[in-house]
């Protein structure tokens, strides 16, 4: 273990790192500086809750195994995409998987790893403020307490997307984890998109995510600029379960509501020397689908192997990997600008590429080519005016 830096006078400790919040990123951050060559160095989390809830579960796709994989509830070598007409089909996603993980085991395990390290201390506390100088960034907690480090990864920053020339929509959604007296759920087959539901001119589908035949997480999501009323999702989802699954004898295990920002506004992942926003904070969710979770491993893992090889967490993305946000924000304004059924733009993009291409294509991995393959798959004339309009918005002070 490091040495503890000589603190300046009023000045709790010094650390090599401080990481502020200890959720996802904060937490798989820890995780990865253990499992590195800078499994020794001084780090704090500081964290105000305690993380034995199960607050959320993520869902999302890999094609690869990661850090968390015997951890995961469920992963799912299929899934089922249905159209506004309620038309399904099963894609071939070749050599992806659908991966859920639920937010408890995730604490549980990860928290359990790092517990009792002799290099790893614990803060329940809340950080109000960070502030950088020439060598260290200082944190201070709500109660006054500060702190020094080399390097301050703060997971807590509120992102301010207020900016009229982006695109700011939120994905929200509620679900429900539900137990059925029938045995109704193919467990092998989630619905990852389901738009057999009334879209009132917005972007609304159904996820379905199967446990087993019993039980399953039902969740209705909109991408849109404002939030529903809280009854709002709870009927359509009664609705859903009632209609389409035709259950009216089932169990509620589980609730979870969340908002994600679907923004192309940038982020600063660096905003100063010392300081590195990580998960949400830096910009790593997907603006295109609200996705987070892998993104945030992706991202992370390279920060520890940059600290390692350098001694810097700065890591520069090659300029050409940009265009995939500039791809986001003509999708989020097809969306935004209601240009298109947003049903009819994911069926097509579905139905008209594989499915293996679009996953890889929003994970900012596809070359120019496959590119140009998906954009020719889109409804040009109008994919073509949001291009036009995004171009406009981007260089016109609204
Ligand atoms: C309900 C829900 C479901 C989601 N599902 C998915 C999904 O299926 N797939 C996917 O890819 N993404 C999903 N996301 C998006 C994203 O993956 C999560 O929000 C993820 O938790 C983001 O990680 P984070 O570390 O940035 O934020 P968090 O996990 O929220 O961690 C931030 C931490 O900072 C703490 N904190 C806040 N303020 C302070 C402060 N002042 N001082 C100290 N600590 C503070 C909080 O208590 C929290 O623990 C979901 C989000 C939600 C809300």
């Amino acid at each position: 273990m490091t040495q503890k830096k000589n603190a300046p006078l009023g000045v709790e400790g010094g650390y090599d790192y401080i990481i502020c919040g200890g959720g996802m990123a904060g937490l798989s951050l820890a995780y990865y500086l253990k499992t590195s060559t800078l499994a020794h160095h001084s780090i704090l989390i500081i964290e105000p809750q305690e993380k034995d809830k199960n607050d959320r579960t993520w869902a999302f796709w890999g094609n690869t195994e990661n850090a968390f994989e015997h951890i995961l509830y469920k992963k799912w070598s299929s899934v089922c995409f249905v159209d506004a007409d309620g038309k399904s089909q099963v894609l071939d996603i070749e050599n992806y998987q659908y991966k859920l993980l639920r937010g408890i085991d995730f604490y549980n395990f990860v928290i359990g790893e790092l517990k009792g390290l002799g290099n790893i201390e614990w803060l329940k506390d809340s950080v109000s403020s960070i502030d950088d100088s020439d060598d260290l960034a200082t944190i201070t907690t709500t109660n006054g307490t500060q702190f020094q480090a080399k390097y301050v990864f703060d997971s807590t920053y509120k992102l301010k997307l207020d900016n009229r020339n982006n695109h700011n929509l939120l994905q929200h959604f509620k679900g429900l984890v539900i137990k059925s007296v029938e045995p109704i759920f193919n467990p092998s087959l989630p619905d990852m998109m389901n738009f057999g539901v009334v879209q009132y001119n917005d972007c609304r589908f159904i996820y379905v995510l199967p446990f087993d035949e019993h039980t399953a997480i039902v969740e209705y999501t909109l991408f849109s600029e404002k939030l529903l009323q809280e009854k709002e999702y709870d009927i359509e989802l009664k609705k859903y379960i009632s209609e389409k699954l035709q259950l009216s004898n089932y169990q509620i295990l589980e609730e979870e509501f969340g908002v994600i920002p679907m923004s192309d506004e940038p982020t600063n992942e660096f905003p100063s020397k010392h300081v590195v926003r990580i998960g949400t904070a830096g910009g790593y969710t997907n603006p295109a689908t609200g996705y987070t979770f892998q993104n945030t491993q992706k991202r992370l893992k390279g920060i520890v192997e940059s600290l390692e090889k350098t001694g810097s967490p700065i890591i520069k993305d090659a300029w050409f990997k940009k265009r995939f946000l500039f791809y986001a924000s003509v999708l989020l304004n097809v969306l935004e600008q209601k240009r298109q059924p947003a049903a009819e733009v994911f069926t097509r993009l579905y139905e008209r590429n594989h499915p293996s291409q679009i996953f890889k294509f929003l994970d900012g991995e596809t070359n120019f080519w496959e590119e140009i393959k998906i954009m020719y798959s889109t409804k040009k004339p109008i994919f073509i005016a949001a291009v036009f309009d995004v171009i406009k918005r981007k260089f016109t002070k609204l």
